[in-house]
């Protein structure tokens, strides 16, 4: 079959309008709520806690700045509040989601931490918990988990939060990618301690930008809406006692977000359908979906992935920034289809890379379920067959196209190059 390149590039995930944020920005020009203060920001604020049933949520500039919020805010509550200068966790160890975007974890380090990385399981490819009993046996002094729902799928976070328990821990949840999963019946967000989600320009609902710090807590709330608008006391002039930040979202933004809100069900639906048409389209070649507890979660199928089963895995070699592949009847490999892909003008992705393997991280602990995952040389992988998770994950694993406006005929031709790889 003669596939001809798309004359529209399909992206993997890309903002989707619907008209009533153009008509809420408007309302903030025409009132003049050109400020990080408006009803936008309000209702906005309001929708979401409703949504994941939460008491309160704050709208911020990003969901990295709600996580740098979230993560000083259990450093502040586990270890005192830091001189100004220093970090709320420093000299302190903190348990991490190994395979997800470096946003998760980077805010450990703004606030002086040492992030801990803990190896991820095939059931849900998110956080292991026999991984995370394995650290807390070798680090028990550890006091904070920040944990991620990947690709839109909840992770095992009922035995997280039970090894958390046991072991005295606080949990923040990096529900980035996940808004409107649910887990057992409750969104996702609301199992951590202090938990967050993004409304960057590809997630499932969007602002352009912006995040929302998520939680059960008022005086929580209060302390994150007071420190995203420079920690101003209460008194007449610029008062100030402790470090303040510029967070808040801007009215704006809201706007945007506002409108986005009674359309996220509808995404999620979008986005299932291309998930299940993926599913279906490639049930006869060797490789599968990126899987998820069907009995007790519902995600919000933000992205489709696929991964190779072993044997399909044509030789494929990824140095620091470069990667070589032989091309094999049969087989194929993450570089292959995802080149294939680029060709026909859409775009996919491969699995986030590992935190162990970065090298602004490769001097940090990695936990596997089996033990310390690092200083395993080729030769002891030749001889065992042992690999971590995560890094094999990362190996035979991509994302898809998994635009929610691509049409049924489109998302067919890539099923097709996908399958054409394998021939
Ligand atoms: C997008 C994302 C973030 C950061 O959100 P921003 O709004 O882009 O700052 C954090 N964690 C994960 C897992 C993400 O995918």
């Amino acid at each position: 079959m003669e596939i001809k390149p798309f004359e529209k590039k399909i992206y993997l995930a890309s903002p989707t309008m619907h008209g009533e944020e153009l008509k809420f920005m408007q309302e903030a020009y025409e009132t003049n709520w050109m400020s990080t203060v408006g009803a936008n920001i309000n209702e906005s604020e309001k929708l979401i806690a409703e949504k994941i049933g939460c008491k309160d949520a704050v709208a911020l500039s990003s969901g990295t700045a709600a996580l740098h919020l979230a993560i000083k805010l259990a450093g502040e509550r586990l270890y005192g509040q830091p001189k100004v200068g220093h970090g709320s966790l420093e000299g302190k160890k903190v348990f991490c989601s190994d395979m997800t975007f470096d946003a998760t974890v980077n805010p450990v380090a703004y606030e002086g931490g040492e992030a801990v990385f803990i190896d991820t399981e095939y059931d849900t490819w998110n956080m292991d918990p026999n991984a995370l009993r394995k650290a807390f046996d070798i680090y028990p002094e550890v006091k904070l988990v920040v944990v991620a729902h990947l690709y839109g799928t909840p992770g095992k976070i009922d035995e997280i939060r039970a090894i958390c328990d046991e072991n005295g821990a606080l949990i923040v949840e990096d529900a980035a990618e996940s808004f409107g999963a649910s887990y057992k019946g409750k969104q996702t967000g609301i199992f951590g301690d202090y938990g967050i989600i993004s409304f960057n320009g590809n997630k499932i609902i969007t602002g352009s930008s912006g995040g929302m710090f998520i939680t059960d807590s008022v005086e929580d709330a209060h302390k994150v809406r007071k420190w995203s608008t420079q920690a101003r006391e209460d008194a007449p002039w610029y008062q100030h006692e402790e470090l303040g930040y510029n967070y808040r979202m801007s009215n704006v933004i809201a706007g945007v977000v506002r409108g986005q809100i009674p359309h996220l069900e509808e995404h999620i639906d979008q986005k299932k359908a291309i998930y299940e048409r993926y599913k279906e389209g490639f049930k006869n070649l060797p490789v599968s979906m990126n899987p998820y507890d069907s009995a007790n979660s519902e995600p919000n199928f933000w992205l489709s992935c696929l991964i190779i089963d072993r044997e399909a895995m044509c030789k494929q070699v990824r140095g620091e920034k470069d990667v070589l592949y032989v091309s094999e009847s049969g087989k194929s490999c993450p570089t292959e289809i995802l080149e294939k892909i680029a060709s026909i003008n859409a775009e996919g992705r491969p699995i986030w890379k590992p935190m162990h393997m970065q090298p602004i991280y490769r001097m940090n602990p990695f936990v596997t379920a089996t033990g310390n995952g690092r200083g395993r040389s080729n030769a002891y992988i030749a001889e065992t067959g042992f690999v971590d998770v995560g890094s094999d994950i990362f190996e035979r694993g991509l994302c898809l196209p998994s635009d929610n406006k691509m049409t049924k005929e489109q998302q067919d031709v890539i099923i097709e190059v996908v399958k054409e790889c394998f021939a």
